[in-house]
């Protein structure tokens, strides 16, 4: 099987077959996310995948967890997810769960009646792209989607019995909105309750001063110090029921775990260290993403 490169999974699918449904992503305007712009969507023909999932069937039939890439298999149509789980389910005799990126407006635009015939077929963990709950940085970064629909797609998601996994993007207001962003983001995920939070922290590579340009003339990312608030912020603010607030993501600085309602004492106790003593437990800049 050739994968069409690059292939992107979130972190904690690390251990799971990649299959790709799709290439690409729907939307693929956001302007922090670089990740598929060398792409057309598209949803791969059925045969394509199909000879792909039997391929890996055959070489490693102990599978037990496949993630679908690329970028969003919600944008497919649900009679076709229904024939890719299907598949899937039938050729792996060990599989367990199937999992996939969900943007908000492919939540959307489904049934309530198709979303709960996916989760029932066995797709399982949906990882919904939050990055802010202020409208200016959603609109500024071009998500595609307002507060209001991420928040209708995220509790669609989790009413129709998705475990829903969001990630939220640290530094992505800049300095000037870093307090706005992250006050809105917190309370968007305390609205949505979903089972997993996952903080990212915005890496930009050579596109930085590009993107700080587009963002406006006054536009500054925040330093590590800068960010280290920002994570201690949606710890403290975020209001939710037996979520699970993790920063495992190689971007970070600080690798965090914890159950916010149990452990946030905790968590802020480790925050608080590092930003006493930064050099003692943050990542070196040169250790991110690797
Ligand atoms: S929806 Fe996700 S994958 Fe697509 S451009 Fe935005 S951040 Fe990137």
């Amino acid at each position: 099987m050739d994968y069409d490169m690059p292939l992107y999974r979130p972190p904690s699918e690390a251990y799971s077959l990649i299959l790709q449904a799709t290439l690409g992503c729907s939307h693929n305007r956001c302007m922090f996310c670089g990740m598929y712009k060398m792409k057309q969507f598209r949803v791969r023909k059925h045969e394509d995948f199909e000879k792909d999932a039997l391929e890996c069937a055959r070489l490693a039939p102990q599978t037990t967890r496949i993630f679908l890439a690329d970028g969003d298999a919600m944008a497919i149509r649900t009679e076709r997810i229904l024939k890719i789980l299907k598949l899937l389910y039938d050729n792996f005799p060990k599989l367990e769960r199937v999992t996939s990126y969900a943007n908000p407006s492919n939540l959307l635009i489904k049934s309530m009646d198709d979303l709960r015939a996916i989760r029932a077929a066995g797709m399982d963990i949906l990882y919904l792209g939050v990055e802010s709950g202020n409208d200016e940085v959603l609109a500024r970064v071009d998500k595609g989607a307002t507060r209001a629909e991420i928040l209708d797609a995220g509790r669609k998601a989790l009413d129709a019995g998705f475990p829903v996994s969001v990630t939220v993007l640290l530094g992505l207001g800049g300095r000037e909105m870093s307090e706005a962003h992250i006050a809105d983001t917190a309370s968007l995920c305390s609205e949505m309750n979903p089972t997993y939070v996952s903080a990212l922290t915005l890496m930009l590579g050579p596109f930085e001063e590009y993107f700080c340009k587009s963002m406006g003339p006054d536009f500054a990312l925040p330093d590590k110090a800068g960010v280290l608030r920002e994570v201690r912020g949606l710890v403290e603010n975020l209001n939710t029921t037996d979520c699970v607030f993790r920063t495992n993501h190689a971007s970070n600085y600080l690798p965090l775990k914890g159950v916010l309602s149990s452990d946030r004492d905790k968590l802020l106790g480790v925050i608080d260290r590092a930003l006493e003593n930064p050099e003692r437990y943050l990542r070196p800049e040169f250790l991110r993403a690797l």
